[in-house]
């Protein structure tokens, strides 16, 4: 049924989800955060970008970029407007997400003018004025902060004192409340490696993917 329920007209801006992480692995929790922040901002599509390296965990050493992104792949089979991207892992290095929010749209095909939304736990909020360029990435992108756990308010302090009421006041509209989500990549990985065999939160095909590789401790 081609074009006949989209309202807009086709010259309209496309939203384009950008959601930055390690993935290691991917969870239920990086689901719901997609499904919720594509709902409340009605993006047209959302794009996983796993890191080759985060800035911000410098000594940790993520799961081979392949087995990620196939993780990805299998976690998001059942969504069309979803998809993971090796933009970060190709490039290699730390990932800078203002590297990447800049070489996305044209490496997955969108206008360079699309709209661009930053999908981000309230976690990443202290740190955000250290990352590279955060003014210029803040200018580009609007930020939906899921709110995890501590004070967002709070958490937006360091921001607010370094780049201003305005771009704090962006920062604050993409604010995005769900109840939470108890899972993390952490609990996952220390799961497995304790040799548990049915860890809540992980994708059944993602999990059978983790135990056929022997990935994170867990026996094939
Ligand atoms: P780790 O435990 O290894 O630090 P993680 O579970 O936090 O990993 P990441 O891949 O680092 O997962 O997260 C990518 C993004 O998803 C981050 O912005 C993070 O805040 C957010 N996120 C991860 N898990 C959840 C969750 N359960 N609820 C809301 N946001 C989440």
């Amino acid at each position: 049924m081609e074009g006949s329920s989209d309202p807009r007209p086709p010259s309209a801006v496309r939203r384009i989800g950008l959601f930055g992480g390690s993935f290691d692995p991917v969870h239920e929790g990086h689901l719901h955060v997609a499904r919720a922040a594509a709902q409340r901002f009605g993006l047209d599509r959302v794009v996983f970008v796993p890191a080759a390296q985060s800035p911000f965990k410098p000594d940790q050493r993520p799961a081979a970029g392949e087995h990620r992104l196939a993780m990805l792949a299998l976690a998001l089979a059942g969504e069309p407007a979803w998809s993971a991207s090796s933009i970060e892992l190709d490039r290699g290095g730390r990932s800078w997400t203002i590297d990447t929010v800049r070489a996305l749209p044209k490496a997955i095909g969108e206008r360079e003018d699309c709209a661009l939304y930053l999908v981000l736990g309230s976690d990443n909020l202290p740190a955000l004025p250290m990352w590279r360029e955060s003014r210029a990435l803040l200018e580009r992108v609007q930020p939906i902060v899921i709110f995890r756990d501590g004070d967002p308010a709070a958490q937006l302090e360091p921001l607010r004192a370094a780049q201003g009421d305005e771009l704090a006041k962006k920062v604050e509209a993409g604010y995005l409340r769900l109840p939470p989500v108890r899972v993390s990549s952490t609990a996952i990985r220390a799961a497995l490696a304790r040799g548990e065999r049915d860890v809540a939160g992980v994708p059944k095909a993602v999990l059978d993917y983790i135990c056929a590789h022997g990935l994170y401790g867990a026996r094939p």
